[in-house]
């Protein structure tokens, strides 16, 4: 098993959502307001590296026309060009919704350590209708991290209640 810190330790608790970690996916869907708020599909990331920075991205596939951009890719993509890889695998990044399949793999490939998210995927599935006759993908976050050599450690769902809330109504008429 991969360790999370530089030590070659990964500190118990991890796997747990923490106070402080509240605090910061209540940030994430503060974010994901903002994404609705500005045309864009209800999601929104942050990424908090070792030393307390944050970055954070909405999703913009609406108004990117970017079925690619996703709040958690746009994230990995902006972490990436600005932090290190050390960096980059002591950062946990927090999310309004578990990672789709897609973001899970450019989470993995970026390095990153940790992964907190708010609202599990089977319940955004029960509230995203199918779009073009394409239903939404189904396979949890840690079923894909499972399948990788390295460790990326996810603790949720939490806030679960707030994060529906970021949803409610969206999907009924969504872009
Ligand atoms: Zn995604």
């Amino acid at each position: 098993m991969t360790a999370l810190l530089p030590d070659g330790t990964t500190p118990a608790g991890l796997t747990h959502v923490s106070a402080a970690d509240e605090v910061h996916l209540a940030r994430a869907l503060d974010v994901a307001r903002l994404s609705r708020a500005n045309g864009n599909h209800p999601f929104g990331a942050i990424l908090v590296a070792g030393d307390g920075a944050v970055l954070e991205s909405q999703n913009t596939v609406v108004t990117a026309g970017d079925p690619t951009g996703h709040a958690e890719s746009n994230l990995v993509r902006l972490a990436s060009a600005r932090l290190t890889a050390a960096e980059l695998r002591t950062s946990t990044l927090y999310t309004s919704t578990e990672p789709c399949v897609m973001c899970s793999g450019a989470i993995y490939w970026a390095g990153i350590g940790r992964v907190v998210y708010a609202l599990p995927e089977q319940l955004l599935g029960q509230m995203v209708p199918e779009q073009g006759g394409e239903p939404t993908m189904d396979l949890p976050c840690r079923e894909v991290f499972a399948r990788g050599g390295n460790t990326v450690i996810v603790a949720g769902p939490a806030l679960v209640a707030e994060a529906a809330d970021v949803h409610a109504g969206f999907w009924d008429t969504a872009p």
